[in-house]
């Protein structure tokens, strides 16, 4: 099996896309992340798996707090913009809940203290446990086959 076929494979993984922020020294620092799950109910854990060349990740081993935020389907260009895809600079559109920068208008702000953190292969997992939870209506922006898209409406069987 070659990578592309890895990469393809793991493209047929449909899935939300967050922003992870954090801060550090007073400066606010984000970037696009969809690999992220919920781990544990009790106590109340998530996961967040960080690229070991990205600048995140001694931003959040610093900080020791970091927030997801859930992207809503009008915020392809706040994705791009913390992928670096975008051409230009733009100045990000962030809140803060105890002290860690989020993204305004999110469908979900999900504040955590890392919990714990586990150096798999070329990334890295941060587990979280979550102090606090912004809430907001709206649609999911979905990401499929290297793609952005929009949820169809679901019909119920
Ligand atoms: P940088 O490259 O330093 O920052 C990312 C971008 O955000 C830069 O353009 C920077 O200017 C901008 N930015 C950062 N903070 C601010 C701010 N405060 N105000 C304005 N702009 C700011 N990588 C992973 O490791 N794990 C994943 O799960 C993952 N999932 C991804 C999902 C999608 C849909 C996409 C598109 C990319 C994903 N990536 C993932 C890749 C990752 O987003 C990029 O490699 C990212 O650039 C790495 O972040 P960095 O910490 O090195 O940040």
């Amino acid at each position: 099996m070659d990578d592309r076929t890895f990469r393809n494979a793991m493209g047929k993984f449909a899935t939300g896309v967050t922003v992870i922020t954090t801060d550090h020294g007073g400066e606010p620092h984000g970037m696009t992340a969809n690999a992220f799950m919920s781990v544990s109910l009790n106590p109340r854990l998530i996961v967040v798996s960080i690229g070991e060349k990205a600048r995140m990740l001694d931003k959040i081993r610093e900080s020791g707090k970091f927030a997801v935020n859930i992207l809503s389907e009008q915020q392809q260009e706040v994705s791009m913009l913390f992928a670096g895809q975008l051409k230009e600079n733009r100045e990000a559109d962030l809140d803060t809940i105890q002290g860690v920068p989020v993204v305004k208008d999110a469908l979900a702000n999900v504040v955590c203290k890392v919990y714990g953190t586990q150096i798999v292969g070329d990334h890295t997992l941060f587990i979280g446990e979550v102090e606090d939870i912004v809430l907001r209506d709206g649609k999911p922006l979905t990401f499929y086959e290297g793609k952005y898209g929009k949820l169809a409406e679901t019909q119920l069987i």
